[in-house]
């Protein structure tokens, strides 16, 4: 927290970190590859085909109207909190005007979480499908479930104990289609898949993976907990499920679960990093890597429950966080009414 606070604070600190982070041997034209000048504004003109551009153009950051040092604030929030932070919460906390910008960034840095070709699980993985989300106090029991979305559930499991990586997505259905297509996504092929009974799993061993089937009848004849058939999912399923609950208080719109899932995998994988810095390190590279996602694009349903109704720019924008040392306000205020 201290070197963060040292390290940014300026938002040109920021941009210069950015900066650093997409061209760490220096600016180099995104069209053409040439070297380029500064210009006057911050951005850079390629001295060979003099195309313009900025350090945040063709990133996450670009044309955003919040000021860096509010973004970084927000990924250092995100990537340190051990269950991350809800919207509300990171609107109070860096005083953001409005809640749609807070839930925008937060929805931003989500999409950058999966790397595309990101290596796939490996060894011995426990495949299951469960219900997630929709989550709604106001409706009880069996009723709720018809909110839920079916999830896939990939966890890498380790002998004699523990877990590996996992990987978590909607499934439309539990059909065999729906739920090889998740496997081959997330799965190393000739990679040990360990399944209950389901008929959806039937074709794994014909995709070329080592098929292990656990069947719950077998499980529930030997006086075995049919629920820990699969400890893996469940144990991945039951702690997601609770992150929801309590860092999102279940406000998670289906349309939107899969971005979650996604942020709780990488937290998940992660669970084990001994450097939050890093976090915040690897998120921002990310961030800059990423192409801009638009406000739009986040609003992918006509009025989901955690999306707002109006588009964040009619509040305006967030201040800057940049703040000149105060010199010690209390002390002046001591001596003025004395
Ligand atoms: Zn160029």
């Amino acid at each position: 927290m201290g070197q963060f606070q040292a390290w940014f604070r300026s938002d040109a600190d920021c941009l210069d970190y950015l900066e650093w982070l997409r061209w760490p041997e220096g600016f180099l034209c995104p069209e053409c590859g040439h070297h380029a000048w500064r210009l006057g504004d911050g951005r850079f003109m390629c001295s060979s085909c003099c195309g313009r551009t900025s350090v945040t153009a063709g990133t996450i950051f670009d044309r955003t109207r919040t000021p860096l040092t509010v973004w970084f604030t927000a990924c250092w929030l995100f990537a340190t909190a051990k269950d991350g932070i809800s919207a509300l919460s990171l609107k109070r906390v860096v005083e953001i005007g409005s809640y749609q910008t807070a839930w925008a960034m937060l929805h931003r840095l989500r999409s950058v979480l999966v790397r595309p070709g990101r290596e796939r699980l490996s060894g011995t993985v426990e495949v299951d499908e469960t219900y997630i989300g929709g989550e709604e106090p106001e409706l009880s029991g069996g009723r709720a479930k018809g909110k839920k979305v079916l999830t896939a559930i990939a966890v890498e499991v380790k002998k004699p104990r523990g877990f590996g990586r996992c990987r978590m997505a909607p499934v439309s259905d539990a059909s065999g289609a729906s739920l090889e297509a998740f496997v081959t996504d997330n799965v190393e092929p000739v990679t040990t898949v360990v399944t209950d009974g389901w008929m959806g799993y039937h074709g794994l061993a014909k995709l070329g993976y080592k098929h292990e089937r656990r069947s719950q009848r077998a499980a529930r004849a030997a006086g075995e907990d049919p629920n820990q058939l699969l400890p893996g999912p469940h144990r991945v399923a039951s702690l997601a499920k609770r992150w929801l609950l309590g860092t999102h208080q279940g406000a998670v719109d289906n349309a939107h679960l899969i971005h979650y899932l996604n942020e709780f995998v990488f937290r998940f994988n992660r669970r084990q990093s001994r450097s939050r810095g890093m976090l915040f390190y690897r998120v921002l590279e990310l961030a800059v890597m990423h192409k801009p996602v638009r406000y739009q694009d986040l609003v992918v349903t006509r009025r989901p429950r955690d999306v707002p109704p109006l588009p964040p720019r009619t509040r305006g924008r967030p201040a800057s966080l940049e703040r000149r040392p105060a010199e010690r306000p209390w002390r002046r205020r001591e001596t003025d009414s004395g």
